[in-house]
């Protein structure tokens, strides 16, 4: 038995088992590696603005500390629930080890839908669930991040909340924060820019010209945005794009620079244009060189991977594919080319990562030094996944994953088991 439930676990239970199968990991050694070393569940209580109180479940799971502290976003959504926080955790675990950083995973996250609270309620929610984590976080212990609905506000707000308990300011217990406190250049553009850089070596890769190539992107956020724009700054035209308020179709291209001014101001691609409004639901099977999915886990199910009509899936949203699409995708390798979540969307972390250094250091660097050095991480896990996958004819995912799992696996026997 287990407190982890639900569609998300599941899923990572189920990749995990595909990985454990590949790397021939004895039974009995699967759950030390698998299962998270701590779930915390918290109460947040806040003042509503009309007097009463509300309390709000929040989450942080930390899948394990055998490589350093653990690492990973806070999510602010209404689908939050322990066992898809645990998933996410395990994923960031299998990023973190992929590409090479000292971090076990983790990820938070509260049960809120923030169309319901003002931004006063948000304020106090975040601090209090940053009070109410403090036990059990810290700058070598676990260090937060964003992730779907939390900002660098919210970053600065939990470094302060953390800072004004310890009596002096601590920056390196989040990242994902303003530059102007302790944030790094290139943090805020980090994931998309990493989506879109990979996005373009693979066209390269088959051979298709950027600039005579077209995007979709299904999530206009902190990652769907800048890989929107960084895709369109390497020439290829975005023919469509979405967020939960609805999609825009243009099969002569969006003007993106503009698109994404108005969702800074807006909040969303609402009242955009009614010209080139377009179903949601059918963006995903749009035909396109680069997809993008770049907003919840699941969307691409069996039935949605037999209709892709991309050449490259770039999966900026952590867990967008199920495991059941996976084998679609398998089946349909030679027509579409895989970038898996933990290596497509790990720009974030790592410029994350880099943010921790220069904090702890405080010593900060220039943003063409972050972004070269986010590439060059990219590059070198790019490389590793597809050499692995060629010599052991596996899919990317498998591939991806393998390497992250083996490499935490390592670090447990070689540590042992205490006591
Ligand atoms: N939430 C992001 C992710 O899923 C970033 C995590 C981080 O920067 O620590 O990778």
């Amino acid at each position: 038995m287990t407190v982890y439930s639900g569609p998300v676990f599941d899923m990572a239970v189920n990749q995990f088992g595909v990985i454990a199968n590949h790397l021939e990991i004895p039974m009995d050694e699967r759950d030390r590696i698998l299962m998270p070393k701590r779930a915390i569940t918290v109460s947040c209580p806040i003042h509503r603005d009309d007097g009463t109180v509300a309390v709000y479940e929040g989450y942080r799971v930390q899948h394990h500390l055998t490589l350093g502290p653990t690492k990973g976003g806070t999510r602010f959504a209404p689908s939050v629930d322990i066992g898809e926080v645990a998933a996410l955790a395990i994923w960031m675990s299998w990023k973190c080890a992929l590409v090479g950083l000292p971090y076990g995973g983790a990820k938070g996250g509260v049960n809120v839908d923030l169309s319901t609270i003002s931004k006063r309620e948000l304020e106090a929610l975040s601090r209090r669930y940053m009070q109410e984590m403090i036990p059990f976080v810290g700058p070598h212990t676990d260090v937060m991040a964003p992730d779907m609905g939390t900002n660098e506000q919210v970053m600065a707000w939990f470094m302060d909340t953390y800072s004004m308990y310890q009596g002096q300011t601590v920056t390196e217990i989040v990242t994902g924060k303003p530059v102007s406190s302790g944030g790094t250049l290139g943090r805020r553009e980090a994931t998309g820019r990493g989506v879109a850089y990979l996005a373009r070596r693979v066209l390269k890769e088959l051979s298709i010209n950027p600039g005579t190539a077209t995007a979709v992107i299904q999530g206009f956020g902190n990652v769907g945005s800048y890989a929107a724009l960084e895709l369109h700054q390497y020439g290829l035209k975005i023919v469509a794009v979405s967020d939960h308020t609805g999609a825009l179709h243009d099969p002569a291209g969006l003007d993106i620079p503009t698109l994404v001014r108005h969702a800074a101001t807006h909040g969303s691609i609402a009242g955009f244009s009614n010209e080139l409004a377009f179903d949601p639901e059918q963006i995903l099977t749009l035909s396109c060189d680069v997809l993008v999915p770049a907003a919840m886990e699941r969307v691409i199910d069996a039935k949605v991977a037999e209709k892709l009509k991309c050449r490259v899936l770039a999966e900026g949203a952590n867990g967008p594919t199920t495991p059941e699409a996976d084998l679609v995708l398998e089946k349909r390798q030679g027509e579409m080319f895989l970038i898996p979540d933990i290596l497509c969307n790990s720009g974030g972390v790592v410029v994350s990562y880099f943010e921790w250094v220069q904090d702890l250091q405080q010593l900060f660097w220039e943003e063409e030094e972050v972004t070269r050095r986010e590439y060059a991480i990219l590059d070198r896990a790019f490389d590793q996944m597809l050499q692995r996958a060629k010599a052991d004819k596996i899919p990317h995912r498998t591939a991806a994953m393998a390497i992250g799992v083996e490499k935490v696996r390592a670090a447990k026997n070689v540590r042992g088991l205490f006591p």
